[in-house]
């Protein structure tokens, strides 16, 4: 059945809003959806759990995590946006490769297996969507998907 987008995203962020408080971080939800859209819940549940998890690990205290949601042109436009550490232009090019991590180290901190945003996009893909990465400012990364609704 259709999904309302502000209580399934609401939902999905409580635990990232309280790994936040924990952690000294803002975790804001902005959604811009007046009515219900047909959505792959499961997929797009663990899609946003990838992007947020990434998010808060790739940030330090005090940094912002801002989720929004808006349907621009017959399209669900999703959008995580944190201030953290960001990504360089050459990463960039590899991130949405499997076992790609810019961070090789592999301590406890920030480890992974780097599969994460592969998996990301695929999913996107599944859904015949878009994901893109951009930088925010004045720090941080923005990645943006947008799904045919
Ligand atoms: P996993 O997601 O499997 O726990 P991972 O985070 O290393 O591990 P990906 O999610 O695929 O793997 O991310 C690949 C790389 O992209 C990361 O190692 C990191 O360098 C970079 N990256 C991803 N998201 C962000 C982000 N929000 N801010 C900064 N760097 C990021």
């Amino acid at each position: 059945e259709p999904t309302d987008v502000a209580s399934f995203l609401n939902k999905i962020m409580t635990p990232y809003r309280e790994m936040g408080d924990l952690e000294g971080k803002l975790v804001e939800l902005d959604v811009n959806v007046d009515r219900s859209v047909a959505l792959d819940r499961k997929r797009i549940h663990q899609l946003l759990v990838l992007l947020l998890d990434n998010a808060l690990k790739y940030s330090d205290t005090g940094a912002t995590v801002k989720v929004s949601a808006v349907i621009e042109k017959k399209r669900l436009v999703l959008t995580v946006a944190d201030t953290g550490r960001g990504i360089s232009n050459e990463a960039k090019k590899h991130i949405f490769d499997r076992f790609y991590r810019e961070d090789k180290t592999g301590n406890r901190e920030t480890g992974g297996t780097g599969l994460g945003l592969s998996i990301a996009e695929w999913i996107v893909q599944a859904h015949n969507g878009r994901i893109i990465v951009s930088d925010n400012q004045p720090q941080g990364t923005i990645f943006k998907v947008s799904l045919p609704l």
